[in-house]
């Protein structure tokens, strides 16, 4: 199958070649076919939510276990509805607030969604992305829009279409480039169909603005730091995912502690002769002796490392790092997010200094 990929920006978006484009991405998708195509998150790779045989390529195409479900990506309010039993009270809440945005409501779902959308589960998540391409797929593609991040199973998703290109090409047929994802990391996620909301995967949306707005927040133990033993409640939070090739350490404490630890490890790192690589901030990346030093930003905005993460991790892949260190990020806002993927990255090896 070749891949065509077709750049969208706001400069060209009104523009009769896209807009067509666009149709023409919705007209495969309701083909049943895939279509990868930008969020404010990350890249989805999507395909027909309510097609069975959708839902198989996609993992397929993937690689990804079939019992880990897909989200279903909506562009109204209107069509959350159809897709579930009943709209809980907390959700309507939830949407007013958030959507379209990077939250994933998990709620019962109805006949419509086949079981091979959700794996199996009687439960199906629901987003409503705010990207302006992702909205105009969905609504060209009739309205449901079933998407994973838009990676091979078990590699850092994607933030740039050319990541995609990498994991994907030749297996879709095609791919909607809006440049940097600009978030970069997955929506939170949260469970409404218990006594009391429970969030499943960290994001940008916070446990802080989620109990400002519905009181009383659970999270999934499975997900904490410290329980790494414990099995998390969405199915795909329990796969080694955002796994770089090298071996990735994670070391936290006072900033000159940490940099003096790492130039440590990565002089033991030299003498073995091994490609070393360092994940610093703005602050701290000229203080480093290693063949690839990259900076995640300022440390006082996560938002920075939530957006370059998986670049940098990709990036290290590309440049064939063996051993990688990374500073720990604050975990304030979305750097709860950045250390729980970092973590799952790192295989939870983390040293405190
Ligand atoms: P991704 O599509 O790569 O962002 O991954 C989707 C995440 O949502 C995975 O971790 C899934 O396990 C999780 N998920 C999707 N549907 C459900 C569901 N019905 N219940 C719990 N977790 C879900
Ligand atoms: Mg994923």
């Amino acid at each position: 199958m070749r891949t065509e990929t077709v750049k969208i920006s706001d400069k060209n978006r009104n523009t009769r070649t896209i807009r067509d484009a666009v149709e023409r991405a919705g007209k495969i998708l309701r083909g049943g076919g895939l279509v990868a195509f930008p969020t404010e998150t990350v890249y989805g790779l999507g395909g027909d939510a309510l097609n069975p045989e959708s839902a198989r390529k996609i993992y397929a195409a993937k690689g990804r276990p079939s019992d880990n479900p897909l989200i279903v990506h909506i562009c109204r309010w209107e069509d959350l509805a159809p897709l579930v039993k009943e709209i809980p009270e907390t959700a309507e809440r939830l949407g007013k607030a958030f959507w379209p945005g990077p939250l994933t409501m998990i709620l019962k779902k109805s006949d419509m969604v086949p079981k091979e959308t959700t794996g199996g589960l009687s439960t199906v998540a629901v987003r409503m992305p705010s990207d302006r391409t992702a909205l105009s797929l969905i609504r060209a593609a009739g309205g449901y829009v079933a998407a994973p991040s838009a990676n091979i199973s078990g590699r850092p998703s994607p933030t740039l279409a050319k990541y995609v290109e990498e994991d994907l090409s030749g297996r879709v047929e095609m791919i909607l480039d809006g440049g940097q994802a600009c978030i970069g990391l997955e929506s939170t996620i949260i469970d409404l169909t218990e006594e009391t909301p429970m969030i499943l995967r960290p994001g940008y949306i916070t446990e802080e603005m989620l109990s400002g707005i519905l009181g009383k927040v659970e999270t999934d133990k499975g997900i904490m730091p410290e329980s790494s033993g414990i099995a998390p409640k969405a199915p795909g939070m329990k796969y080694r995912h955002y796994a770089p090739k090298a071996d990735l350490t994670i070391v936290s404490g006072e900033e000159e502690a940490v940099v003096r630890r790492i130039n440590e490890l990565l002089m033991k790192a030299e003498e073995k002769g091994l490609r070393s690589g360092v994940i610093a901030t703005d602050a701290t990346v000229g203080r480093y002796q290693a063949t690839l030093i990259k900076s995640a930003g300022n440390r006082q905005k996560e938002e920075d490392a939530a957006r370059e993460l998986y670049r940098i991790l990709r990036e290290f892949d590309e440049e064939k790092a063996d051993v990688i260190y990374s500073e720990a990020f604050d975990e304030s806002g979305i750097g709860q997010a950045v250390m729980n993927r970092l973590l799952k990255a790192a295989g939870h090896h983390i040293e405190e200094v």
